[in-house]
This record gives structure tokens, C-alpha cells and sequence, in this order.
């Protein structure tokens, strides 16, 4: 096996896009850019581009290359719109999306503070260091950056959380994530300028669960 990380990359998002798993162009290249290897631990290096979960401490996972990308699409990201991820975890998933969106444009809330520091780091030796990130219970979301274009949560939510829903902007802004609780949907909220919300379900998903919300 001489093949280098580049190379299992470019290969992965190949049979990404073959599948028909993820559409757009700059999902695609935002999984291209990112080095996924870089985010998992070091014995785990060999597996980063087999397109599945990966653990990455204190019991959580970095979600598999196609359920970022999936997500990716549903958002419809254009470069500058403002996003808040709930579940930084390792970054992975903040720096695909700074991949479209801007590094700047990005705000991230984790519950564990180790993950958060780590992902921290790494992000800024990475060149994703203006991705802004803070430790709390996403319950709450990041007011203080709001209204955000799009938000997404990487863990599940029992139900749809209303503060961060709250914090997306009226006309058009997305809500995405898993809502349920040993397994869950993913479902995709829009709001709509009359104030109603358009929902979508794109199918069954597993993911950590969302802790705190009390
Ligand atoms: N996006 C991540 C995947 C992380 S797994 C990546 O690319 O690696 C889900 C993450 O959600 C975990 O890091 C977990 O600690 C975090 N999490 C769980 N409950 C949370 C909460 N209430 N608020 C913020 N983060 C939470």
C-alpha cells in the first residue's frame, strides 16, 4: 500500500459522487480539500477514507465522509452564509463546511470540553483557526452570533431544539439534524417568510445523542 492519503481521498469522494450520494460541486470539493486523516486518532489513520464512523474519544464518533456530505447538500451552503454546528467533535465536519462557507463564517458549540480544546487546536495548526468555537450545551445555541443562515446538529436531539431553531434567520434559514432518540430521522426545517416552516424527512440516521437540555 503506497497510495498516499490524497489519493484514498480523491477516491473516496469518486465513489461518493458515482453513487450519487452527495450533487454539488462544492460539497465535493469541500471533501477533497479537508484531510480527514488529520482528525482521527493516529491508529485509526489507515481507516480515515473508508467511508464510515470512526471513534474519536470520550465515547463519541467522527461521522462517516458520506453523512457529511449528505448534509453538506441539504444545507445549500453559499461561501459567506453563517453557520452554527452543534457537536464540534473532532472539527471535521466544521472545517468541510468552512470549505464552503469561510472559515469566519463558522460557529461551532461542543459539550466536552477536552474535544473542544483538541479540536481547537488541530483546527488552527489545519489553517481553520478562525473557526470560532465554544464549549456549553447546544440546547442553548450561540446567540450572541445569531441569526445564522443555516445550523446543524452532529448529535440527536429528542426533539427539534426551539432556541437554535430561534437563532436561524427568518427568511430562509435552515435547520438540520437528527431528531429522535436510538434512532433517529433527519429531518431539514426551512423557514419561510409568511413564518411558516417547511419540513423534510431524508430518512433514518443514527448518531450520538445530544447530552444536557435540562
Ligand atoms: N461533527 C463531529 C461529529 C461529532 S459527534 C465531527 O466532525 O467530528 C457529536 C458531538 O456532539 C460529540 O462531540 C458530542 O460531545 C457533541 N455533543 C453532544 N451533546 C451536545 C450538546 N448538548 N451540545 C454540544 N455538543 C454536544
Amino acid at each position: 500500500m503506497t497510495e498516499n492519503f490524497t489519493d484514498r481521498r480523491d477516491r473516496m469522494v469518486d465513489h461518493l459522487v458515482e453513487q450519487g450520494r452527495i450533487e454539488r460541486a462544492s460539497t465535493a470539493a469541500a471533501l477533497r480539500a479537508v484531510p480527514r486523516h488529520e482528525f482521527v486518532p493516529e491508529e485509526r489513520r489507515r481507516h480515515a477514507y473508508d467511508d464510515r464512523p470512526l471513534p474519536i474519544g470520550e465515547d463519541q464518533t467522527i461521522s462517516a465522509p458520506h453523512m457529511v456530505g449528505i448534509m453538506l447538500d441539504l444545507l445549500a451552503l453559499d461561501p459567506g452564509d453563517r453557520v452554527l454546528e452543534i457537536g464540534t467533535g473532532c472539527g471535521y465536519h466544521a472545517a468541510a463546511t468552512a470549505e464552503v462557507v469561510g472559515t469566519e463564517n463558522v460557529y461551532s458549540v461542543e459539550y466536552h470540553e477536552s474535544l473542544a480544546e483538541r479540536a481547537r487546536a488541530r483546527l488552527t495548526a489545519l489553517g481553520y483557526g478562525d473557526i470560532s468555537i465554544r464549549v456549553g450545551d447546544g440546547h442553548a445555541g450561540w446567540p450572541a452570533h445569531a441569526p445564522y443562515d443555516a445550523a446543524y446538529l452532529t448529535c440527536a436531539a429528542r426533539a427539534i431544539p426551539e432556541r437554535v431553531l430561534d437563532q436561524v434567520r427568518d427568511d430562509g434559514g435552515r435547520l438540520l439534524g437528527p431528531i429522535g432518540s436510538r434512532w433517529q430521522t433527519l429531518v431539514l426545517l426551512r423557514k419561510r417568510s409568511d413564518g411558516s416552516i417547511d419540513r423534510e424527512d431524508h430518512g433514518g440516521v443514527r448518531f450520538v445523542p445530544m447530552r444536557g437540555g435540562e
